[in-house]
Formats: structure tokens, C-alpha cells, sequence
């Protein structure tokens, strides 16, 4: 896409090797990494996060095939694991050499079928268990039927085994996580007992990275800490932002007292206000929740409140008291602070904040 929007947001290559390597630091030496770059990269670019990261990292995870197919078609080769495969995109993650997680039964016989017809050779194939979650995955009772069926073929070869904490982030959730750790543990040795072979296990996401190193296993998925927010205040502080967020002042305006600004009149001026027009709006992925003075951005180092509704695809904030003009830089979000400030505004967590953040804004790489 021809992209020359005004909005703009950067991607600070050094804050993400930043916080890869703050993780890494906390991990084994011969433990993997595994980089989650689904969702365009937490709302970033997913291409531009694989090129940073991709000779500091072992794997790369998203979440659907095509995700990964713009990998691949990127130049992408390290191994990419996709989360969520579907049926129908069994062929394409073949053709794309991606990795498939199979998580019930309907699709790993799918997969071993399209591996016999083909046929495939050891392909590797990841599989995941249900401890908890209650998401996707196996069931700890599968395991005989799965030695059973991966017995008689030797069309594919299981590289990882894993399993997702549903609560790693939350210390009042301890020992639901720590059941869950063994459970996995126990469904791991059942499986190499009988399989003939040791495929990597891993379950850890960031905040499980943070709380229970100890079960770090031979790989950990890491996500939201590569993009800055360690699921705590103290841990957070250690990361550096990666999504810097910016546009401009389109026009600025002197509201008399009386007047309105926006949609519905929903900002009344009480005192002869000096508002600044910016372009980004709700479809950029600013909530409309951030109207009426709930979010600010930044302009010349002072905050600006939004005032009125948020529109579409424009933003009005009051610059009363601000020396600036049209088309002096604002800055949307660019600390981890600000974003969480968001987050609670709209009743939400920085993950959301970050992949709402609309396909129309411009992507730049701060190399
Ligand atoms: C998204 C995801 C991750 C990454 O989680 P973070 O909390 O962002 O580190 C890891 N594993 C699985 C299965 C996921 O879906």
C-alpha cells in the first residue's frame, strides 16, 4: 500500500533488541526464544519485528497462516509456528513451509492425512495441550491415541509440545499456575515415555517468563515484553517503548465561549478555548472512550486533552494553554505509561491499545 499518511507510527528497532535481550537475560542460555509477532506484530509490523528480531530468535509465532505466509513471502526462513491453523489453510501452511500447532483431533488427523497423500517426510508439527485454559488443545487423555496414530507414520515429526497459562500475570492465581506447569510436566514425560523421541517443550508467555523462570523448559514465547509491557509496574520500567505513535496539527482554532467542538456539540466552551485539529481518529484505533478530556496527547512537551467526541478520523484537543502551530508535531503515545493510562481509560490492557492501532496509520522503522 502507498502509504504517505501523516500519521505515522515508529517502530524503535533498539527498544525491541532492548527487551529481547532484558528476557533473554533472564533465561538459561541454550533456552530458546520464540518471538509472537501475530496480530501485525502486537499493532506494529509483524514483517519489520521478524527482520529486528530474526537473528536474536529461534522461532517466530502467529496466530492464522496468512500471517505467516506474509512471513514467508517477506523473506522470512526462521521456523514460524502458527497458532491457530484451520483446515482449510492445511495446504498453504505446507506450501509455505509453516509450522502447524495441532490441537484436537480433527486437525491433526487432517494434517496426517495431507502428509501421507503428499507425501511428507518428518514434517514438524507442534502439538498442544489443554492444562487449564480451556482454549485450544488436547486433552491429557489423548496421549495414548496420539503415540498411537504418530506410530504409524513417519510423515511427520513433533518438534515442539506445548502448552499456554492462563493466569501467569496474577500472583493470586499461583497455584492454578503452578498445577498447571505440573500437569504439562506429567503430560510431557507420558509422551516421551512412549514416543521414541524428545520434542521441545515450552509454556511460557512473557509474564510466565517474569513469575515462574524455573519452567522455562527448552523454549519460552515471548509477546507483549518484547513490545515494552512486562505485566508490571517494576518489570515494565526495565523495558523500553517499542510503538511510538505521531502525527500533526492540522488546523487550529479559537472557540469562542459558547461555541462547540465536534459531534454533537459535546464540548461546550466555557472560556475562549484554542482547540488543534489532528488526523487520527476512532477508525485509527483511538477509542472513542479517549473523548471528552479522558485521553491527552502530547504537543511541545505539554498535554493536550482530547476534547469533545472522537470522530473518525480526527482527533480536537484543547491547546489553550500550549504555544504551538499547524503542523507542529503531536505525539500520540510514546511510553509505556501512556499507554497503560489509555488502556485503563478504556477499561482495557495495553494489548489492546496496540493491536486496535489501525492498518491506515503509516509504519517507519527507527533504526
Ligand atoms: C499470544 C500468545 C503468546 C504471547 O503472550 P504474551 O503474553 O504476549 O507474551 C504466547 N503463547 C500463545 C499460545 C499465545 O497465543
Amino acid at each position: 500500500m502507498n502509504n504517505n499518511h501523516v500519521t505515522v507510527l515508529e517502530i524503535d528497532s533498539h527498544a525491541v533488541l532492548h527487551n529481547l535481550a532484558y528476557f533473554k537475560q533472564k533465561l538459561q542460555p541454550k533456552t530458546k526464544i520464540l518471538a509472537v509477532v501475530k496480530a501485525f506484530g502486537y499493532g506494529s509490523d509483524a514483517t519489520e519485528i521478524a527482520k529486528i528480531v530474526q537473528d536474536h530468535v529461534d522461532y517466530f509465532a502467529v496466530a492464522y497462516s496468512n500471517e505467516g505466509i506474509t512471513l514467508r513471502e517477506a523473506g522470512i526462513t526462521t521456523p514460524i509456528l502458527v497458532l491457530h491453523p484451520q483446515l482449510q489453510n492445511l495446504k498453504d501452511i505446507v506450501a509455505y513451509r509453516l509450522e502447524p500447532n495441532l490441537y484436537n483431533f480433527k486437525i491433526f488427523d487432517a494434517f496426517l492425512k495431507l502428509a501421507d497423500e503428499k507425501p511428507l517426510m518428518n514434517y514438524p508439527i507442534h502439538l498442544k495441550f489443554n492444562t487449564g485454559l480451556n482454549r485450544l488443545g488436547f486433552w491429557h487423555t489423548d496421549v495414548p491415541n496420539i503415540i498411537t496414530e504418530l506410530k504409524k507414520s513417519n510423515n511427520v515429526k513433533v518438534e515442539s509440545i506445548f502448552s499456554h497459562l492462563a493466569a501467569s500475570e496474577d500472583a493470586n492465581e499461583q497455584e492454578f499456575t503452578i498445577g498447571q506447569i505440573n500437569n504439562f510436566a506429567f503430560i510431557v514425560r507420558k509422551i516421551y515415555k512412549h514416543l521414541g523421541y524428545k520434542p521441545m517443550i515450552h509454556i511460557l508467555n512473557t509474564s510466565g517468563v517474569i513469575n515462574y523462570s524455573k519452567a522455562q523448559f527448552d523454549m519460552v514465547r515471548l509477546g507483549i515484553g518484547l513490545y515494552g509491557f512486562g505485566n508490571d509496574k517494576k518489570e515494565t520500567s526495565k523495558l523500553k517503548n517499542t510503538h511510538n505513535l505521531k502525527s500533526i496539527i492540522s488546523q487550529i482554532n479559537i472557540i469562542k465561549p459558547g461555541e462547540t467542538v465536534g459531534y454533537n456539540r459535546a464540548f461546550v466552551a466555557s472560556k475562549t478555548t484554542k482547540s488543534a485539529t489532528i488526523p487520527i481518529g476512532h477508525a485509527d484505533g483511538i477509542s472513542r472512550k479517549l473523548g471528552n478530556k479522558n485521553g491527552f496527547v502530547l504537543i511541545n512537551g505539554q498535554s493536550a486533552p482530547i476534547i469533545g467526541n472522537v470522530c473518525m478520523d480526527m482527533i480536537m484537543v484543547d491547546v489553550t494553554k500550549i504555544n504551538c502551530n499547524e503542523g507542529d508535531e503531536v505525539i500520540v503515545f510514546n511510553h509505556q505509561k501512556h499507554i497503560e493510562y489509555m488502556a485503563h481509560k478504556c477499561e482495557t490492557i495495553p494489548y489492546e491499545i496496540l493491536t486496535a492501532l489501525s492498518q491506515r496509520i503509516k509504519r517507519l522503522v527507527k533504526r
